[in-house]
């Protein structure tokens, strides 16, 4: 499996990359040499402002397998409106021309995220995404499986119903491999737990240590708190995102380096990273 980050921009897009969304990406030979149907699998980590059109640049997005939405904060989910329209409208292959598509593409998220989508699309009064989205709600460590990946919901802490997920594929060196993605959290024993031994930790870093103690506890870690979770949750590797623009993405990866021993980098949208 891999992992390309789409948009890696904190709380809003930036010049240069949308906000979060991440592709976990299964190739056929892998799916196969797993026991699964021996087809591509791809699979969405959020889709925050702006993302959908740099999605479009790695695959159709009719070809979703399933999208995990961590919060309702627009840079995690705002471009689902845009996923919609082309799901529903597609000339060719649109659900409002061909009827209901064979299967709606499940989109796993906290329990208001029908409703909440809707809204924030401006659709009209009475209409739903539910012919296109399978809206499921996360329950806490309750297994979601998406072919050859199986997601774990973690409960974060963030001032809003925030999930972190561990997702854990057959690993392109072969055996199984496992990615743990922080959505927006602040340091929590939840997010160690969600963390442990991962082959990857891709974790958000929004804060730096000083300048953002002013804001309250309970939003962002730091680059020095994302290391400590490493650190603490034996994560074999670092990567960090979810850095807003006013970042130097230098002073993060020093304050991790401070709390993680491991190799640890800044995400950079476009790369895949093997895991
Ligand atoms: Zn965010
Ligand atoms: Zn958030």
């Amino acid at each position: 499996m891999r992992l390309v980050p789409l948009g890696v921009s904190g709380s809003f897009p930036g010049p240069a990359t949308p906000a979060s969304s991440y592709l976990v990406r299964v190739t056929a030979a892998e799916a196969a040499a797993a026991g699964y149907q021996p087809r591509d699998w791809n699979l969405l980590l959020d889709l925050g402002n702006g993302a959908f059109g740099a999605l479009q640049r790695h695959m159709d997005p009719m070809a979703l397998d399933a999208v995990s939405i961590s919060h309702l904060h627009p840079d995690h989910c705002a471009d689902l409106s845009g996923l919609y329209v082309y799901l529903r409208y597609h000339p060719r292959h649109g659900s409002l021309r061909t009827g209901r598509r064979p299967k709606r593409l499940p989109v796993y998220g906290p329990a208001d995220a029908a409703r909440h989508l809707a809204h924030s699309s401006g659709l009209s009064a009475g209409e739903t995404m539910e012919n296109d989205f399978d809206f499921q709600s996360w329950a806490e460590h309750k297994l979601v499986e998406v072919g050859p990946l199986t997601i774990e919901p973690h409960r974060v802490f963030h001032p809003v119903e925030t999930y972190g997920v561990r997702v854990t594929g057959p690993s392109s060196s072969g055996g199984t491999a496992t990615l743990a993605y922080t959505g927006d959290t602040d340091a929590c024993s939840s997010v160690v737990e969600l963390a442990r031994d991962a082959d990857l930790l891709l974790s958000e870093a929004a804060f730096l240590e000083g300048r953002d103690d002013v804001v309250e506890r309970g939003i962002h870690l730091t680059g020095r708190r994302a290391g400590q979770v490493a650190t603490d949750a034996g994560a074999r590797r670092l990567l960090l995102t979810h850095l807003p623009v006013w970042n130097d993405p230098a002073d993060s990866l020093a304050e991790a380096r401070g709390s993680y021993a491991g190799p640890v980098d800044v995400a950079q949208p476009g790369t895949v990273y093997d895991l």
